[in-house]
């Protein structure tokens, strides 16, 4: 087979020693991020059937064996988990790994809370590195930081905040070449970071096999069986098992998911204002662009006082940025970014801009890098270069040592791009993170604490799908991105 690598790229496939992904109808499938050891045939029956082995999935099987044997209330093998590949072959094994609380939307600080504590239970085996996150804005944004900054303490997700010349100085102090021009308010999140998204998927399924979860990989769940609005069984390619309850979490895949479990892929959203939109679509489809750059000779991305240095968001709405003959390429700076050497493969940066809009549907496979269609654009590179050569004097020629590879990635959103953590069928519960999770790993433990405890914990119930129609649809905030 040919490797689909058109544009010449200097690296498009990371692990040159893996095997090549299979094809299904024709179609290249984005394969595990992890070799694959100890699989699981599917059993005819079980408690609790898991699909998808992302972030979500992993973590909710892994929380809910662990909850089990230690409860006494059952066996690590009463959950199957079930992937039609393997561990990290959604977004999860993609994604930039960022892991923060930047985020409007109040409620999602205490998810975030709960999820910082799953990741500092094993930094180590989960890749994370926990050197801060330190976001910064316009001065039209400082109302929205001031309540966001409250709300995160509030949440026990301590950060600081500083406006005007004290924003200036704390980031000289941590970068002495940071070029402060319009970062008029800066938050600065303690707990936050990055994880490595090939070692996060490893330590999970790792923990999937320590606790006794049957993984199942290789099978691809086709449909659910219903009686009376319950699924009674998972139909796959395998064939079929018999279950007590279904977690699913299958990332852009979603939706796909929703309807076969008898959701509807429409409906009318009423806002707190009392507006409502009709026939809105359930899952609205975005792309993702990032990519990441080599670090040039001499240059590091630490802090003056030589630490790995935080993750850095920056969103200047009011400032244009030009490319090289200059034309302007966006009326606006919005870049993230992160030291990177997991997926560089050397010393280097990670990071993307504001994702764009797909529409209602999208060509779901084949996924990730391997779909032509959704890659980054051209214009990424220079624009993404240039946003930190405008933030940094040592970034200010990065353009050459950007890493020439396939980059991008879609996800499936929301109708308000808010996560929705509830129960499609009365026995399956679905992870709809629209697009935002990887950082958010507590989730699976949330989702175990409910199942096994019985009761749903607090931080989950904002989150429920009826928000829509009680109008309590969130849509609180002053950006231009759909992560709100
Ligand atoms: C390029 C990119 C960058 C991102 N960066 C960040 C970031 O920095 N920080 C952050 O927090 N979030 C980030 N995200 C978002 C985040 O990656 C996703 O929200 C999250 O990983 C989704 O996890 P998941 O477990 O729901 O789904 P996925 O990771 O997509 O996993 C779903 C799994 O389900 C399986 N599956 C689907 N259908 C079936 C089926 N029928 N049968 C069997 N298996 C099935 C798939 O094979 C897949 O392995 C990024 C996303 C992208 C695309």
């Amino acid at each position: 087979m040919e490797f689909p690598n058109n544009g010449g790229q200097n690296q498009w496939y990371p692990f040159m020693d893996r095997p090549m992904p299979e094809q299904v109808d024709g179609i290249v499938q984005n394969p595990s991020v992890v070799p694959l050891s100890n699989v699981d045939p599917l059993p005819a029956s079980a408690k609790y059937v898991v699909v998808g082995a992302g972030i979500h999935g992993m973590s909710s099987a892994y929380h809910l064996a662990m909850a089990l044997e230690k409860s006494g209330k059952g066996k690590g093998s009463d959950v199957v988990l079930i992937d039609k590949q393997g561990p990290g072959a959604g977004a999860s094994g993609l994604a930039c790994g960022c892991v923060r609380n930047l985020y409007m939307t109040g409620p999602l600080h205490s998810i975030l809370r709960a999820s910082v504590e799953v990741w500092e239970s094993d930094p180590v085996n989960f890749g994370f590195q926990q050197v801060g996150y330190v976001s910064i804005g316009e001065e039209n944004q400082t109302e929205d930081y001031i309540k966001l900054n409250e709300s995160q303490i509030e949440s026990g997700y301590p950060s600081d905040l500083y406006s005007g010349k004290q924003a200036h100085d704390f980031l000289k102090g941590m970068w002495p070449d940071f070029k402060t021009n319009n970062c008029d308010v800066v938050l600065h999140e303690h707990r936050s970071g990055y994880a490595g998204t090939h070692t996060a998927m490893w330590g999970l399924d790792q923990k999937c096999q320590q606790w006794g979860v049957q993984r199942v990989y290789g099978v691809a769940v086709t449909g659910y069986d219903m009686d009376a609005g319950s699924v009674t069984a998972v139909e796959t390619t395998a064939g079929r098992i018999q279950c007590d309850q279904v977690v699913v979490g299958a990332g852009a895949w979603t939706p796909q998911h929703w309807e076969w479990l008898g959701g509807s892929n429409t409906l009318d959203v009423l806002y707190p204002d009392g507006h409502t939109e009709v026939d809105k679509a359930m899952g609205t489809y975005w792309r993702l662009l990032e990519g990441e750059v080599f670090m040039p000779p001499g240059v590091d991305y630490r802090t003056a006082d030589g630490k790995d240095a935080p993750v850095l968001h920056v969103e200047l709405m009011n400032t244009p940025v030009y490319d090289k003959t200059g034309n302007m390429m966006q009326d606006h700076v919005y870049t993230y970014t992160r030291y990177a050497a997991e997926r560089v493969g050397a010393p280097g940066l990670q990071g993307g801009t504001m994702p764009i809009q797909i529409g209602d549907s999208a060509q779901v496979e084949p996924y990730g890098h391997f779909a032509d269609a959704y890659q980054a654009d051209d214009w990424f590179p220079e624009y993404y270069c240039t946003t930190l050569g405008m933030l940094f004097e040592r970034f200010e020629n990065l353009e050459p040592y950007y890493k020439q590879r396939r980059n991008g990635g879609i996800g499936a959103f929301t109708p308000d791009n808010v996560p929705i953590f509830d129960y499609a069928a009365d026995n399956a519960w679905v992870i709809a993170d629209s697009n935002h999770g990887f950082k958010m790993i507590g989730v699976g433990k949330l989702t175990a604490d409910m199942m096994v405890g019985g009761t749903k914990p607090w931080e989950l119930e904002p989150f429920t799908f009826d928000r829509f129609a009680k109008g309590t649809t969130f849509g609180d905030r002053n950006s231009n991105c759909p992560w709100v």
